[in-house]
């Protein structure tokens, strides 16, 4: 296995070593971040750590005989819906100026159609929207202003989407930013932001026919630049689904996925013969050598950010890696759904960013 271009060899060794470490492809560290579902006729999902009540109404729904897509998006609704995850949907962290901003897109992988939106406000499932951009127009990709009007011609109820919670936390990154503005912080030490928050979900499911689907959804980067748009709405970014090979989907840093192209190319490793894993960790390396910019790198020239992937393949096999340790997802195999660790390619010391 070779180490990634501009890695220190101290960085990459000392990652090797650890649990869970950079060890040989299919060997997948402590943990695993590999899941063995039985293959052919059986049903699974996986999703991000926020996404265990998603995979088992998605697995849940599939029994019952519903479709992967409409399984994948009733268990994602659930955490959309919830306003105490702050990084999807209803409750979402907003950006720079205060306003929820969302990101969604779904593949179904029968039909190999699929459907977006981005930059949507006032809606709490964009994934539901996604989905009618994908079975109710010649588009894929709907954003802002648009993609409100086209989900208020579907009926669906505009809110303010901004939660106390979200608010709170919005104002105390504003207020924490510089001294030499006229925001003041609070006086009270736990008021602090400690670092800007992160999240998405992404849920995959295959039922018994071998049929995929995903979905993915975020309110974004927290505290983005009215307007941006990371990997979560793009398809073959943020998710991506070839209903002969497998499914994958991605959170993280959004800029890094979209550069790697990286759940297309973790689908397409797939269908070239490598194991879910093998397909993982070659994505994870990939944008670990091409994070040259010394400003997304630690000192041991590392990437001082976080992505973790997820993959679904065709024959049942499931895997999650994160370039740095602690991440952890859901996945449902048939059996038990319960969350797992991620593998990853560097063990943090505590002290590194990400
Ligand atoms: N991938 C998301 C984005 O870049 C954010 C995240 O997952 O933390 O918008």
């Amino acid at each position: 296995m070779s180490r990634p271009r501009g890695v220190s060899r101290r960085a990459f060794l000392a990652a090797a070593a650890g649990a869970g470490g950079l060890l040989p492809a299919g060997l997948a560290g402590a943990g695993g971040g590999e899941v063995k579902v039985p293959s052919r006729g059986v049903v699974a999902a996986v999703s991000s750590g926020n996404g265990l009540r998603a995979t088992a109404r998605a697995v849940e729904l599939v029994r019952q005989g519903a479709d992967t897509l409409d399984a994948a998006v009733a268990g994602v609704n659930i955490v959309e819906e919830d306003p105490e995850d702050a990084s999807v949907g209803y409750g979402g962290l907003p950006n720079e100026e205060g306003v929820v901003e969302l990101d969604a897109c779904v593949m179904h992988g029968p039909t190999w159609s699929c459907g977006a939106v981005a930059a949507l406000q006032k809606i709490k499932t964009p994934s539901s929207v996604a989905r009618l951009v994908m079975t109710r127009t010649d588009h894929v990709l709907l954003v802002g202003e648009g993609a409100l009007r086209f989900a208020l011609a579907h009926g669906f109820e505009p809110v303010n989407l901004l939660t106390e919670k979200a608010r709170k936390e919005w104002l105390r990154w504003k207020e924490s930013r510089s001294p030499i503005d006229d925001w003041i912080e609070p006086r009270e030490a736990e008021a602090k932001m400690r670092s800007r928050p992160t999240g998405t979900i992404t849920c995959l499911v295959l039922d018994a026919k071998g049929d995929l689907s995903g979905v993915t959804s975020t309110s974004g980067l927290a505290f983005k630049l009215p307007g941006r748009v990371g990997d979560s709405p793009i398809i073959g970014a943020g998710l991506y689904v070839d209903n002969d090979a497998g499914a994958a989907g991605a959170t993280g840093r959004g800029e890094a996925v979209i550069t790697a192209g990286g759940s297309r190319i973790v689908v397409e490793n797939m269908r070239r013969g490598m194991s879910a894993a093998e397909a993982v960790r070659d994505v994870l390396e990939r944008i670990a050598r091409q994070t040259l910019d010394p400003r997304l790198r630690d000192k041991e020239g590392r990437p001082s950010f976080d992505v973790s992937l997820y993959a679904l393949k065709r024959n049942g096999e499931v895997a999650s890696g994160s370039l740095w340790s602690g991440k952890r997802f859901a996945a449902h195999d048939g059996e038990t759904n319960a969350l797992r660790d991620c593998f990853h390619l560097f063990a943090r010391s505590g002290k590194e960013g990400g």
